[in-house]
């Protein structure tokens, strides 16, 4: 979220307030409040600096000040003409927004408002008019008819912005929480699942079987690519190789298990005839260029069953042994 965005919807919101504040004033002039109708005064000349200091972008003071107005005027308003119209019902709505004000505060990078302070003077206000009208009755004590469509609109848009807001919280937290899963779980070079993933997939009991089977991979002599083509080369190849994998290997679960070495999981009914073989070959007859060099890449494997292994530990270390072995027996190999 920007600040032009910010500051438009504050341009609109401002409007919205303003045009209230007027068709009050008309209501209160109507219901013979005459205090409250003074008082419509000073707060259409606040909304009016409010637009300037939206222009110049003071937000911060622009919303306390504001919602600062809105607490003395719902109050003022309580204590003329009695809680029957329920103006006091909009404490209950100022609450969410003073928070989520100081959540806009934290994307858009700007100072943080006491958001205690005014719950306190929000209920301090509540309160304060509330008991003064069970004590003493509104000042103007002739209730207007429109009083009961008065306490019912303001009841329902009390009602439908609170579920509104809770309900729009709540979706985009599960929303940003499903990206973060996400996000945690995929390697950001190559898009392959990460370690983390591979990790839970293993762990997850119900889902291994003695016959599944893990091949641990690595790229022969990597260092010296990264040495002759860069670092870029050597992401390059990470990249590339990865793809190749996603195409040979297509109902596996492939991780980057690390820097050059990746960690391929499959069920006992993806495993065809000499699937990893055919990878060593894919790789090995494939053309990496990069910038219009030919770059030679091999891959070593080591492959190991479940059943060859006590624990998940122990399974993974196997595939590791018969990788070492293969890396010890010339390279570009495959160890099952
Ligand atoms: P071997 O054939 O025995 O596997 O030798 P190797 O050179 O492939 O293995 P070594 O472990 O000596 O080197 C791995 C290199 O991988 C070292 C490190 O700089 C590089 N590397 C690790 N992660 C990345 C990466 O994300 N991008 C690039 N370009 N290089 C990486
Ligand atoms: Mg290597
Ligand atoms: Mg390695």
């Amino acid at each position: 979220m920007d600040m032009k965005l910010v500051k438009k919807i504050s341009f609109f919101i401002n409007t919205v307030l303003l045009v209230i504040v007027i068709f009050l004033m008309l209501f209160f002039y109507i219901c013979k409040a005459t205090f409250l109708v003074y008082f419509s005064i000073p707060t259409i000349l606040v909304y009016l600096l409010s637009y300037i200091l939206i222009y110049k972008e003071y937000l911060d003071i622009y919303l306390q000040l504001v919602y600062l107005w809105i607490i003395i005027y719902m109050t003022l308003s309580t204590i003329c003409l009695g809680y029957d119209y329920g103006f006091h019902l909009y404490s209950l709505s100022l609450i969410p927004i003073i928070y989520y004000a100081n959540y806009i505060a934290y994307k858009i990078n700007t100072k943080k408002i006491a958001t205690w302070v005014y719950s306190v003077a929000i209920i301090a206000c509540y309160l304060g008019g509330t008991v003064y009208v069970a004590q003493n009755g509104p000042i103007y004590k002739e209730s207007h008819k429109a009083a009961g469509v008065f306490w019912i609109s303001n009841s329902i848009f009390v009602f439908f912005f609170l579920i509104f807001y809770t309900k729009t919280m709540v979706s985009n937290t599960i929303a940003s929480e499903e990206k973060l899963k996400k996000m945690s779980y995929y390697d950001n070079l190559t898009g392959l699942f990460n370690r983390h993933y591979m990790m839970d997939c293993l762990n997850s009991k119900d889902d291994i079987s003695a016959n599944d089977t893990v091949a641990m991979l690595d790229i022969d002599d990597f260092k010296k690519i990264n040495d002759v083509y860069g670092h870029n080369g050597g992401d390059y190849v990470l990249k590339k190789l990865s793809e190749i994998m996603n195409d040979t290997c297509t109902n596996g679960i492939i991780s980057r298990w690390g820097g050059e070495e990746f960690l391929i999981l499959l069920k006992p009914k993806d495993i065809t005839d000499e699937i990893f073989e055919k990878l060593r070959k894919a790789v090995n007859e494939a053309v990496f260029e990069f910038e219009g060099k030919r770059i030679n890449v091999t891959i070593t494997i080591g492959v190991a069953r479940r059943s060859e292994a006590s624990s998940i530990d122990k399974w993974i270390q196997a595939a590791d042994q018969k990788l070492y072995i293969g890396k010890n027996s010339g390279k570009n190999v495959v160890i099952s």
